[in-house]
């Protein structure tokens, strides 16, 4: 029996990136999967990564859907609960940053940017909440939500509204993280530095965009202390830390954060300072 035997998961956005990574490794170690994102081939790739581990088909249940709609968020927990009977685990995982259309940065950034982040990185994270809350009680569950470095506390004008609506994530966590612990249910996050994933190309960069500013944070200690960016399963890993109780039982509300050592250095670290004071 694998330790997540019996119990059923659902990861949002896991056509790509983290979320694919962490449906894959929730199916190989035992877990009946939903998956969900917009792309339905980027959907089946997943699908078909999952079944190559000999996984049965019945464990994997595919639901296309834009989670900005109500309507499919329904359509993705009642059908879960149709065909697996239950839920176990929620980890809402699906994100985006969007380019300025203008190239602006700053407060300058279009306010429709901020809406459109904000109804996925947020907003939906709560209605899809709500509307897993029954589930998750029955089955004293878990939700583990997916945040990011750039919640802060540095500041990231580039990603402005990006970084709020991760630092409003945060603070979801903790407040639900109390609300859900009287009925069992537990609530954590993880807040990952830099993955290799489908973001950049997500947000509107130049293709290979976000591949160049992750060599130059690999070649430089003052951005990457380890040297490595990470790969999804590095993620996935912690996420399914997070929503095992065996392991995790006793962290509530918190963010794990998984950076390579990123955000403990200022830029005047990264350099000799003893040979900087002693001339
Ligand atoms: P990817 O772009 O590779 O994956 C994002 C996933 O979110 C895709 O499966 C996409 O599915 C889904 N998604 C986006 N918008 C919607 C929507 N409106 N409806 C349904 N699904 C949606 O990026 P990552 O794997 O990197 O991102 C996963 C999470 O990790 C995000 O919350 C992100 O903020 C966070 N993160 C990422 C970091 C990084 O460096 N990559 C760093 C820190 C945090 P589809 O396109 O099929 O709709």
């Amino acid at each position: 029996m694998s330790r997540f035997t019996g119990k059923v998961a659902l990861v949002t956005g896991s056509s790509n990136g983290i979320g694919r990574a962490t449906a894959i490794l929730f199916a190989q170690e035992g877990a009946k999967v939903t998956i969900t994102g917009r792309n339905a081939q980027r959907l089946e790739e997943t699908k078909q990564e999952i079944l190559k581990s000999g996984i049965p088909e019945d464990h994997v249940l595919t639901v296309i859907c834009d989670l900005s709609s109500e309507h499919g968020q329904e359509e993705l927990i009642n059908s879960t609960i149709k065909k697996f009977g239950r839920l176990d685990i929620l980890v809402n995982n699906a994100g985006a940053s969007f380019v300025d259309s203008q190239g602006r940065s700053g407060i300058d950034q279009d306010v429709l940017n901020y809406d459109k982040i904000m109804q996925i990185n947020m907003r939906s994270v709560v209605t899809l909440t709500q509307k897993a809350k029954k589930y998750l009680i029955e089955s004293k569950g878990e939700i583990v939500n997916v945040s990011s470095v750039a919640a802060g506390p540095q500041a990231h004008p580039d990603m402005m509204y990006y970084g709020m609506s991760k630092a409003a994530l945060d603070s979801f966590t903790r407040s639900l993280a109390i609300d859900l612990i009287q009925h069992g249910v537990r609530v954590n996050s993880v807040s990952p530095g830099g993955v290799s994933t489908g973001f950049g190309d997500a947000m509107g960069l130049p293709v290979g965009g976000f591949d160049n500013l992750w060599h130059y944070m690999e070649s430089h200690k003052s951005c990457l202390p380890c040297g490595k960016i990470a790969q999804p399963d590095d993620i996935a890993h912690i996420i399914l830390f997070l929503a095992d109780r065996k392991l995790s039982s006793y962290i509530i509300g918190q963010s794990i954060v998984a950076d390579g050592g990123s955000t403990l250095v200022m830029g005047v670290h990264a350099h000799d300072m003893m040979k900087i004071m002693t001339f």
